[in-house]
């Protein structure tokens, strides 16, 4: 691995989101590349300042230094580097308000995914699979449209061993979020549906549950299982638009 493919890479490293042997590449490249070890340093700094200031964080006392630097007046040139200076600030403040969003959808998609393993756990030992029993696609559509305030596209599973259970509404980020729920073998797939803001596909497997999420069409997917893992990375090839 080069340093252009893992400074490439190293966000997604430094949020474990590679797989893990991409991940062992990243990580043996940058414990013998010494550019590229700052550059994860300065990125760790910046990501512990969002955490502790989510509305606002001070730049790195690197990044400080260096701009402080940078617009220090000197005889002859002090317009010029002033100028300079400030399109450093302009070009940091920019950096740093791109790391900050993708870094609160990122928050966003977590706080997702804690709420849809919370509701699939509360709906499994509950026994309250479902508010409305229906393999029939244009009827659970049609009782979705009576329950949210937008309008989402049903996805029915064709493929076996998926069998169409029927729907619920949860509330998943303060939003109400339609549910869709199929039995495969012993174990439910609940199928979570929100409005799209562009998740990165995620796969979570932890208490005993698997979460796929996917993006597509201007919506936000997250299917959760207890069953396989085999079977949850089948849900995602199984499903078919219903319109
Ligand atoms: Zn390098």
């Amino acid at each position: 691995m080069n340093c252009e493919t893992a400074l490439q890479l190293i966000d997604a490293f430094m949020d474990s989101e590679l797989d893990p042997s991409t991940s062992l590449e990243v990580s043996t490249h940058i414990s013998a590349c010494p550019a590229c070890k700052q550059a994860l340093e300065s990125r760790q700094a910046l990501s512990k300042a969002i955490k502790l200031a989510a509305a606002f964080a001070p730049a790195p006392a690197a990044l400080r230094g260096q701009i402080r630097h940078k617009i220090q007046p000197r005889p002859h040139f002090r317009y010029g580097i002033a100028a300079f200076g400030m399109a450093a600030v302009v070009a940091a403040c920019f950096g740093f308000a791109t790391w900050k969003k993708n870094s609160d959808l990122r928050r966003d998609q977590d706080q997702v995914i804690s709420d849809v393993m919370a509701h699939y756990q509360a709906s499994e030992s509950s026994a309250h699979i479902v508010d409305i029993r229906s393999k029939e696609c244009g009827s659970l559509k049609n009782w979705f449209n009576s329950k949210v305030n937008w309008s989402p596209k049903v996805y029915r599973l064709f493929s076996q061993p998926f069998t169409m259970v029927g729907g619920r509404v949860d509330l998943v980020g303060n939003q109400a979020a339609p549910v869709i729920v199929y039995r495969s073998g012993n174990s439910n797939v609940d199928v979570f549906v929100t409005p799209s803001v562009d998740v990165k596909p995620r796969n979570v497997d932890a208490q005993g549950l698997h979460v796929r999420s996917w993006s597509d069409s201007g919506h936000d997917y997250y299917a959760v299982s207890n069953g396989s893992p085999a079977e949850i990375n089948a849900v995602q090839s199984a499903l078919k638009v219903c319109r």
